[in-house]
């Protein structure tokens, strides 16, 4: 029987995104998942998305900073992450032996036995979320202006948590706006990114919800802390169907972490009171594949008032 163009519709939609990227060359397989290559065109809509998020912001003088996806492990251990996060973590080891240690890492490639028992910790961990790597170097500063800072920050990530949903890499960018102050302070820019963000996400006419979320807090102890969250309404997500309609995918993130990283790095306001902080995050990757999704594997036929804003 003929291949109705509906048939063939119904058939590429039961691929699933993550094949389908694949076969469009958007993403490139390495062979683990969550871990892939970026084409020249995913790279375009990522770099658009990013240039947006900077023309959004442009008249807040926002401090530009940029680390590598490496953090310091002494930083890492005081932010606290392990206690939170221990099965999203991931720590940078080498091969620090001797020649007798260099036979021994040979032996174990040779027989296909273990090699990575010897490596030993270095210095540097991946970096979590964008943020971490900065109030640390916030805090030595000194205490903070009257008006506060604000930093803008966009980083590699690492989080161990493998999947199939090509909206969850171990491996993706994050860019944040920071800012450090008093609660009024950080609180209403919380307010207006959670405006902004959700207006430009609006534009690109995404479906689209604003929600109250939680971290994903480790083991029993770790529930508590989730269920406070979102009691609190510490934490909101921006989410798009994208892998299903009925758990869309957080795009956005507006958190207020109150006094944690102040009182955890010693953050001051003008008054010598602990300063109050909260980021605005914004998936690149997901924001990308949200556009894919809803738009079609090829940007050049998307409508021009989201090729646009894109320069794309
Ligand atoms: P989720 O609830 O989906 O695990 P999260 O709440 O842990 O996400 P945040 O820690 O708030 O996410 O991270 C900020 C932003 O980084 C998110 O809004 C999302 O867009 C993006 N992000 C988080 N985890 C991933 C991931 N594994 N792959 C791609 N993007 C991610
Ligand atoms: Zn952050």
């Amino acid at each position: 029987m003929a291949h109705t163009a509906a048939n063939a519709t119904a058939e590429t939609q039961a691929t699933p995104l993550l094949d389908r990227l694949f076969e469009a060359g958007l993403l490139i397989r390495t062979g683990v998942d969550g871990l892939y290559g970026r084409s020249g065109t995913f790279e375009r809509i990522v770099e658009g998305v990013d240039r947006l998020v900077t023309r959004i912001g442009r008249d807040d003088g926002a401090e530009a900073i940029r680390f590598p996806p490496g953090m310091s492990q002494s930083a890492f251990v005081r932010s606290g992450y392990l206690k939170s996060f221990p099965h999203l973590a991931g720590t940078v080891h080498s091969f620090c032996g001797c020649d007798a240690d260099h036979a021994a890492l040979l032996r174990c490639l040779e027989t296909g036995e273990d090699w990575t028992a010897n490596q030993a910790a270095t210095e540097i961990v991946l970096t979590p979320a964008a943020c971490y790597p900065l109030y640390p170097v916030a805090a030595e500063r000194g205490r903070l202006p009257a008006d506060g800072l604000l930093f803008d920050l966009q980083s590699y990530c690492f989080r161990h948590e493998p999947s199939l949903e090509p909206t969850r890499m171990q491996m993706f960018r994050m860019r944040e706006y920071v800012r450090m102050g008093t609660p009024e302070q950080v609180i209403a820019f919380r307010q207006t990114w959670l405006e902004r963000g959700t207006a430009m996400m609006r534009d690109f006419d995404l479906p689209l919800a604003v929600d109250p979320a939680n971290d994903p807090f480790f083991g029993r102890a770790g529930r508590m802390l989730a269920n406070n969250q979102r009691v609190q309404g510490l934490k909101f997500e921006l989410n798009v169907p994208i892998n299903s309609v009925e758990k869309p995918t957080a795009c956005l993130s507006f958190n207020y972490h109150q006094d944690h990283f102040g009182t955890t790095w010693g953050i001051e306001q003008a008054d010598g009171s602990v300063a109050h902080t909260a980021c605005v995050g914004f998936g690149l990757e997901r924001i990308t594949l949200a556009l894919l999704h809803r738009h079609g594997l090829d940007p050049a036929a998307w409508p021009g008032v989201v090729r646009e804003p894109l320069e794309l």
